[in-house]
């Protein structure tokens, strides 16, 4: 399939990809959206990267299934963050312009419950939420899930990491047993393959790339430190590539902030993104850096997930995640849309060998290098 208009989309979509510039499907979209369009009633496991426009790949088969003159809530999309869901309402809102009386609404944690609540009874045929949030307006009955037909899980892999497992579970007990259940995930670690058991009759299954693979363009480096000198190291890093355009990945919140302020001090164009930060400081540093004001994003994994930034040259890994899936994740900010990018890790002696378990995961052997020092950087 190489054009939306063989994917049998209908002409309100078709108007709107065309407005958004979208020459033709991406990969994961020319495989999904025909089985969603084609199988009346089916699940659906979708396991892509992230950056492979995953978003349309369930967003469009949605728009075009459900029926906007009906005010009831068809549609339901469970994403892991904040950040996410507000990305995925706006993506559905640009991908929907053409449905007239189309309602969808984003619903998170950090936000008043009753205006999210008054959006919803507004006539919300999609709702796109975190878990959290859901599960609570569930209980308080500020939501009416009994009609949904489509139900996405989108992130899966993430919203499991972030224990969320027995709120979905909650939720989707909740929707109707005859429901469709869309499952998107970049990884698929057994808690994911579990859920899909527990709520899907044998799905159909997309898979694009290998299972756990990184993107292809990007080229994976680590930098051997003494562990005191890692701050140092990241910013000889960031001196030699006076352009870049990063996330620097932190393990802890505290460190995120800790990194992001001395950056600041030091002169860097930087700023802080972690759960401490209250939603307004979160939207603005995410502004800023969206917008390129500010060269390096300083962030925990959680603040960091499934966030799309264009552009982004490198990314660096300050700290290594516990596990190694994660870096999957990491890595996939960059390299994006057909552009090459580079993952850094800074690792100390005690943490190389995690570079091994991380090369099994990603079928890709890292490239050892030096720091560089001064004088190479005025070079
Ligand atoms: P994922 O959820 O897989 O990480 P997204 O759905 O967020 O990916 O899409 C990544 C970016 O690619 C978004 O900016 C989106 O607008 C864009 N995009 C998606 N599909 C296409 C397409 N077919 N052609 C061009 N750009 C696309
Ligand atoms: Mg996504």
């Amino acid at each position: 399939m190489s054009t939306f208009q063989e994917l049998g989309l209908d002409a309100n979509l078709l108007q709107a990809i065309t407005d958004l510039g979208f020459v033709k499907p991406s990969e994961v979209q020319a495989q999904a959206i025909p089985l969603l369009l084609e199988n009346e009633d089916s699940d659906l496991v979708a396991l892509a990267q992230t950056g492979t426009g995953k978003t349309a790949a369930f967003g469009f088969p949605m728009l075009h299934k459900i029926d906007v003159s009906d005010r009831t809530t068809q549609g339901l999309i469970l994403s892991p963050t904040r950040e996410l869901c507000l990305q995925i309402a706006n993506e559905m809102k640009l991908y929907g312009k053409y449905y007239k009386g189309l309602n969808v609404t984003a619903i998170y944690g950090g936000a008043s419950i009753t205006d999210q609540a008054r959006e919803v009874k507004r006539g919300a045929q999609i709702i796109v939420a975190t878990p959290g949030r859901m599960k609570d307006m569930i209980n308080r009955k500020l939501v009416d899930i009994t009609k949904i037909q489509y139900a996405v899980l989108d992130e899966a892999d993430e919203m499991l990491n972030m224990g969320f497992y027995d709120d979905i579970v909650d939720i989707l007990s909740d929707t109707p047993e005859d429901k469709n259940t869309w499952l998107f995930s970049a990884t698929m670690p057994k808690e994911v393959a579990a859920i899909a058991k527990k709520f899907m009759k044998s799905p159909l299954e997309v898979t694009v790339g290998h299972k756990n693979e990184g993107s292809k363009n990007v080229s994976h480096e680590y930098y051997m430190v003494n562990a005191r000198d890692r701050y140092q190291a990241l910013k000889r890093l960031c001196d030699a590539n006076p352009d870049i355009f990063s996330v620097i990945f932190c393990r802890t919140k505290r460190d995120t902030q800790k990194v992001a302020e001395n950056l600041i001090e030091d002169g860097y164009s930087a700023g802080a993104l972690h759960g401490d930060l209250s939603q307004n400081q979160r939207d603005i540093v995410m502004k800023q850096f969206r917008t390129q004001q500010i060269q390096m994003l300083v962030a925990t994994d959680v603040a960091a997930r499934g966030i799309d930034v264009d552009d982004i040259t490198h990314v660096i890994n300050y700290q290594l995640p516990d596990e190694p899936e994660v870096y999957t994740h990491r890595s996939g900010r960059t390299g994006r849309a057909g552009k090459s990018g580079i993952s850094m890790v800074i690792v100390s002696k005690s943490e190389v060998r995690k570079i091994k378990s991380i090369e099994r995961i990603i079928k890709k052997d890292f490239i050892k290098k030096e720091i560089p020092n001064g004088i190479e950087i005025c070079e």
